[in-house]
């Protein structure tokens, strides 16, 4: 059934509680936003209680501040510094390991992922995963670890209410609301009229929960309330570009003196690739105990902004900043399209908003786009435009 035929229906807080408690007796271990460290953090939960309720955000380029809100919901805040890559392709995790003598070795491999459910994923990271689909399961070697943890995966999105300062997923086609991806989608309603969801169901565990609860189909009024909140949510985002414009802009731009202009700021701290959602450079250790009977080869997240990343045949290819953020930034707006077709960039204003010294994408392209180096067809439409929003 297409996503417009299917109906809608009204959920309590009370229902969202027992679904999770129903994922949970059916084996799911359940991850969702909590509050830590003065942050909305991704980690495993056990209990519906323990997501964030009650908090509002303000981002701005290399800021992030959190506000408890008596009248705010569960989700209606953009993005935290953490996307839920960390699940699918964990930050640290062991390969396999070997143990044995001299004549004999055996290797073992860890445990396929646990099945799991993510609450409260935006559509920028729906996306996201979209991105990463290509990058690990549809290339010349497959991960297997994100291929398992992939296979039992139940996402309940949320529409994005409250987009941050830093947001711009519009300028991708895709926009705050999930269309597709996603087991059960939600709209926040919090109101003087009371506090609900307006859900659409896709997948058939989640449409046969929802028969069950005999939860109530959403009225033409509570669809209407629910399609303007998210409205008022893509007016509310100040940053527009165009991908594929900005794609071509980078190509004959690569020896622009704005690089050197960034690098001077640019710390190579490496900020913006670890809380990219996008973002997949890995390296491989491989750590063996004195007696010579024990190996281990463990995966970890790296980085394009490291040094040695680009270390090989006895130097770097990338020995400066300069080169290492017009790598990171080239290719995630332009060589990303010839690589797998997309952009690599979803608009989720991460790496503006946790670069310590507030280096704004967004801005870095506007900066080339006004002064460009190589041909420019249409300097107004090309590249970044900022339009003024509401926030
Ligand atoms: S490049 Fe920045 S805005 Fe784009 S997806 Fe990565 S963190 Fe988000
Ligand atoms: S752009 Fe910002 S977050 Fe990224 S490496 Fe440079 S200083 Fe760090």
């Amino acid at each position: 059934m297409r996503s417009k035929d299917r109906p809608r229906y009204v959920l309590t807080v009370d229902h969202l509680r027992g679904l999770f408690d129903e994922l949970s007796d059916q084996g799911y271990e359940q991850v969702g936003p909590i509050f830590r460290d003065g942050a909305i953090m991704l980690e495993k939960i056990n209990s519906f209680d323990e997501l964030t309720l009650g908090y509002l955000e303000q981002q701005d380029k290399g800021s992030y501040n959190l506000d408890q809100h008596p009248d705010a919901g569960y989700f209606q805040y953009s993005v935290g510094p953490q996307s839920f890559k960390k699940f699918l392709n964990p930050p640290r995790r062991k390969l396999w390991e070997a143990n044995g003598s001299s004549s004999n070795f055996e290797i073992t491999v860890p445990e396929r992922p646990a099945k799991m459910v993510f609450w409260g994923v935006r559509n920028c990271d729906i996306e996201a995963i979209r991105i990463l689909d290509k990058v690990f399961l549809e290339g010349a070697y497959v991960n297997d670890w994100y291929q398992a943890a992939k296979e039992d995966l139940l996402i309940i999105a949320v529409g994005c209410t409250h987009p941050s300062k830093n947001c711009f997923c519009t300028s991708f086609d895709s926009g705050p609301m999930p269309y597709e991806g996603y087991d059960l989608s939600l709209v926040e309603v919090k109101d003087g009229a009371g506090h609900h969801f307006i859900a659409d169901g896709k997948s058939d565990l989640i449409k046969h929960w929802l028969n069950d609860t005999e939860a109530q189909l959403a009225s033409k009024d509570d669809l209407e309330i629910a399609s303007r909140t998210i409205e008022e949510a893509i007016d509310n985002m100040p940053i527009r570009l165009n991908p594929k414009e900005a794609s071509e802009l980078l190509k004959t731009n690569l020896e622009h003196s704005h690089w050197e202009q960034v690098a001077s700021r640019c710390l190579s701290c490496a900020n913006c690739t670890l809380v990219c959602p996008t973002c997949f450079c890995s390296t491989t250790e491989d750590i063996t105990d004195i007696s010579g009977d024990h190996t281990e080869r463990w995966l970890t997240w790296d980085s394009c902004f490291v040094g040695d990343f680009s270390y090989i045949h006895g130097g770097q290819i990338r020995p400066s900043t300069r080169s290492r953020y017009r790598q990171w930034m080239t290719h995630k707006l332009s060589n990303w399209y010839d690589q797998f077709g997309s952009s690599g960039c979803v608009g989720c204003g991460r790496c503006i908003t946790w670069c310590p010294v507030g280096i704004d994408i967004t801005e870095e392209l506007a900066a080339i786009n006004d002064n460009p180096v190589g041909p420019a067809k249409d300097k107004k439409s090309r590249g970044n435009e900022k339009h003024k929003g509401s926030t």
